[in-house]
């Protein structure tokens, strides 16, 4: 198991790899977002770490999110801009090690293409701001939506429900 391990990890971090840099900085030039900063301004908001996920369509280690354990009610949104994007009741254990649901909040976020490993995919980025959040696969539950919204835990910031 301990050689094994590794291996495990490298081909799972694989499947939520972005590297949609370039292909994000078009959509966001010509998608119109409510929240618009400049790339200096974002950088004196968010932290380096935000600021390479959200901006920068970077994707943070497996399993470094605390958010992967949460599972009390309430409403993940946006780091950057505090829009609601996922709600508790729709998260679901992957196994992937980044926080995954399988729907996102109407209208909270937008979708674009990546097409940079090789097959298309979609890109998810929050609909207000334009931070780039994840990707979606087609391998979610099949008992509800059969979508996996595959999401860095950095790029969201969690507010339970009130009691
Ligand atoms: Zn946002």
């Amino acid at each position: 198991m301990k050689k094994i391990l590794p291996i495990l990890l490298a081909v799972l971090s694989f499947s939520c790899q972005g590297n949609a840099q370039k292909q994000d900085d078009k959509q966001q030039k010509q998608e119109k977002f409510e929240v618009t900063k400049s790339t200096e301004e974002w950088k004196e908001e968010l932290t380096d770490a935000e600021f390479q996920v959200l901006r920068k369509a970077a994707t943070e280690p497996a399993f470094s999110s605390p958010l992967n354990k949460v599972d009390e009610p309430g409403t993940f949104v946006c780091a950057a801009c505090g829009n609601e994007l996922y709600k508790t009741k729709h998260k679901f254990i992957s196994g992937t090690g980044w926080p995954s649901f399988d729907r996102a909040i109407e209208g909270g976020v937008a979708y674009g293409t990546d097409s940079k490993l090789g097959y298309q995919r979609n890109e998810v980025h929050c609909a207000r701001c334009g931070g780039h959040l994840g990707h979606v696969f087609n391998d979610g539950p099949e008992e509800t939506t059969g979508k996996r919204h595959c999401i860095n835990g950095i790029a969201m910031d969690f507010i339970p429900a009130k009691q």
